[in-house]
């Protein structure tokens, strides 16, 4: 039996990245994937990649008219919606001294606000249907702080306090609420890492290797599933054991 047969998923950033492994691996897993992208290029590359029960919608998560619209999209073609991964994200890294208050802006309007957002409109539908899952993306640097990413560490750390929140406020209505961390995973965010980092970043992780994006997308597979069923409030690690 597929872990995900006939559920409806939305995965944002879905076009590429972790978020395309998941978008991957849920549909093997029987799902129904909603891309929610704001880069249309790779978007409708991947959904048309995945097959038929996988569709694009271009939309922006910082911005709410796009976000509720998404909803209403996927509600009236669909029906429901059973999950949700909140998984995009931008990086603007710079020290606190260099970062300015646009730097800082931005990434709090997409990283935080944007988890925000699909979140408060895609509970109204689960809250109703009186089920649904709801998965963040974290990063390990929420926990130890990164140089850096004053911004990046912010969003991070309140969507953490955030899946709390949101895990007590609609646990009663039959939606689960839980974070991954994931810890270095080779993606598109990496690119233009001089390759000396690359490898001592590597190096530090106890399992001696950067993760690839389907070590995270099982874990929201599996985070997604009926398997997952008393999980909730959750943070769970992806990092090879990074930070312990
Ligand atoms: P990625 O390769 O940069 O992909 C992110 C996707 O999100 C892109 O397709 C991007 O579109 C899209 N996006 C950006 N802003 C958006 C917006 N406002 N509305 C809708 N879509 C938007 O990222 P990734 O490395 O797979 O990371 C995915 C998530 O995991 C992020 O939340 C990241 O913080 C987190 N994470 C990643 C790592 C890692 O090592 N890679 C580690 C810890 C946590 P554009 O191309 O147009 O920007």
């Amino acid at each position: 039996m597929n872990l995900l047969q006939n559920k409806v998923c939305i995965v944002t950033g879905g076009g590429r990245g972790i978020g395309k492994a998941t978008a991957k691996k849920f549909i093997t897993e029987g799902g129904i994937v909603i891309i929610a992208d704001y880069d249309e290029t790779s978007g409708s590359s991947t959904a048309n990649e995945l097959g038929e029960n996988c569709t694009f919608v271009k939309m922006d998560v910082s911005n709410s008219e796009s976000v509720r619209s998404l909803i209403d999209q996927v509600k009236n073609e669909h029906g429901r919606i059973d999950v949700i991964v909140n998984n995009a994200g931008i990086l603007q890294d710079m020290t606190l001294e260099k970062m300015d208050e646009d730097q800082f802006d931005k990434v709090i309007h997409v990283n935080l606000r944007g988890v925000f957002l699909c979140t408060k409109y895609a509970a109204e539908v689960m809250r109703e249907q009186g089920s649904g899952v709801i998965l963040n993306a974290s990063s390990v640097v929420a926990r130890y702080g990164n140089y850096g990413q004053t911004n990046y560490v912010a969003a991070k750390a309140g969507l953490e306090g955030m899946t709390k929140v949101w895990s007590r406020e609609l646990g009663k209505f039959g939606i689960r609420v839980n974070a991954v961390a994931p810890g270095f995973i080779k993606t598109d965010m990496i690119a233009g890492m001089p390759e000396k980092i690359i490898k001592m970043m590597g190096d530090k992780v106890p399992l001696k290797r950067w993760g690839e994006p389907e070590d995270v997308a099982n874990l929201y597979c599996f985070l997604a599933s009926d398997e997952a069923s008393y999980i909730s409030g959750a943070v769970l690690p992806v990092d090879g054991g990074v930070v312990v």
